[in-house]
């Protein structure tokens, strides 16, 4: 069972807390070696002991936990979690309808009401995603919950954390009922995608960009040469083919990214012949491509926020621009850049500054055509904004 503990806020937080920002972050506490165990229900006083909310004690980068209810007498059992994951449910009653799109977000974290949980529904699959070993300790309830509010093929789990906030690598992430085939194909607007649900840490799909890959697919690309940057299993660029592409090239520096593309373009029966995939860091490929004189009509850009690799280290909030005056250079005459970074460290006007450097640098004008944030099953709480990490800009090269 979890605890119970009472704790002090600051007098200046008291207001933050009321008005309903959901993120418990450290100095909202005086004094947190009372934060003993994760998972602890937390009911949250103010000077004169006044209840303010309830929340729980569980660790991520982003805090110490978040606040589930402004209700004293609410109990954080598993009738809590089903009204949540119930309200979650027909928030996105659209989506279980659509026939062309089988894998959704089903609950996104604090926008549904408990930060640190989310669920992605695969076709009839369910996966939990766990984001600290304090949301973790109610596996139980919120298990229970989820059974009984759907009809599921089998339930798989993730635990993204450890003493290094990292995905826990472990034997299996099946939970319970049937387990899913290898790879499970699920649809999005009626593009196929092949889903591990028990493979590390990552399934096969990013679902933020469904959006985006649906404009690409029907408004950017016919007849087009696309080149996709850190292509992962080449999602984008199966958009782009499908959308009538004259050639894709995928760039990613992992192994696994040239098996796990062929597999994607294969089981939506498309041309091999005309699609490259390159294993190789795109900074090297930048340097190739100029030597080649290659040069595209649409770039997709989407790298990670932050990565590490043989020599260099690659954050978005420093490199973005200097990437982007690469990708310029390679850009043919009216060529569009699909911009895109889910970091969450810099807001969409942030990024838009980047973007603006690189392009006075470079010398060369463009308009930003389209812009997509997160879609509305990654739904985001209204007092907690900064929860809307994915930002994505269409840039028209004009010159
Ligand atoms: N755009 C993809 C997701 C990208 S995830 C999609 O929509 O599906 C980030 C990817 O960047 C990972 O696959 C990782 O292997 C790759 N990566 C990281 N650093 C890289 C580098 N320097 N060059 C090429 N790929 C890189």
């Amino acid at each position: 069972m979890s605890k119970n503990i009472t704790i002090e806020i600051k007098k200046e937080s008291v207001s933050k807390l009321k008005s309903g920002y959901p993120l418990l972050l450290k100095e909202f506490f005086y004094d947190t070696s009372k934060l003993a165990q994760e998972g602890s229900i937390l009911k949250l006083v103010d000077n004169k002991k006044n209840f303010i909310a309830k929340g729980y004690y569980g660790l991520q980068n982003k805090g110490y936990g978040w606040i589930l209810t402004d209700n004293e007498q609410q109990k954080i059992d598993s009738n809590f979690f089903t009204q949540k994951i119930k309200d979650a449910i027909s928030y996105r009653k659209d989506l279980f309808r659509d026939q062309t799109t089988t894998a959704f977000r089903l609950f996104n974290g604090e926008g549904d009401g408990i930060g640190g949980l989310t669920i992605d529904y695969f076709d009839g699959y369910y996966l939990i995603t766990w984001y600290s070993q304090g949301i973790y300790s109610f596996k139980e309830p919120i298990l229970k919950a989820l059974k009984s509010l759907v009809e599921y093929k089998g339930i798989y789990h993730k635990r993204r954390f450890d003493t290094k906030g990292q995905y826990l690598e472990s034997e299996s992430d099946y939970l319970c009922g049937k387990r899913a085939p290898k790879p499970l194909i699920v649809k999005e607007n009626n593009i196929n995608f092949a889903i591990y649900l028990d493979d590390g840490a990552m399934v096969g799909i990013f679902l933020d960009q469904r959006e985006v890959r649906d404009t690409i697919k029907r408004e950017y690309v016919k007849g087009k040469s696309v080149l996709n940057t850190f292509s992962y299993t080449g999602a984008f660029s199966v958009a782009a083919a499908l959308g009538g592409a004259k050639e894709t090239t995928s760039v990613d520096l992992a192994k696994r990214s040239l098996p796990k593309t062929k597999e994607q373009f294969t089981i939506n029966n498309i041309d091999l012949e005309k699609q490259k995939i390159i294993v190789a860091d795109v900074f090297e490929y930048f340097k190739i491509a100029k030597k080649r004189g290659l040069s595209y009509d649409l770039i997709v850009v989407d790298p990670p926020s932050f990565a590490r690799s043989k020599r260099k280290v690659f954050s978005a909030a420093k490199d973005y621009t200097k990437l982007l005056k690469e990708v310029i250079a390679i850009t043919n005459k009216n060529g569009v850049i699909v911009a895109s970074t889910n970091a969450a460290n810099f807001d969409m006007k942030r990024f838009k500054t980047f973007i603006n450097k690189a392009f006075k640098e470079a010398n060369i004008r463009y308009k930003i055509e389209k812009s997509f944030s997160l879609p509305k099953d990654f739904r985001v709480s209204k007092k907690f904004p900064e929860g809307n990490y994915l930002k994505v800009l269409f840039l028209r090269k004009i010159d």
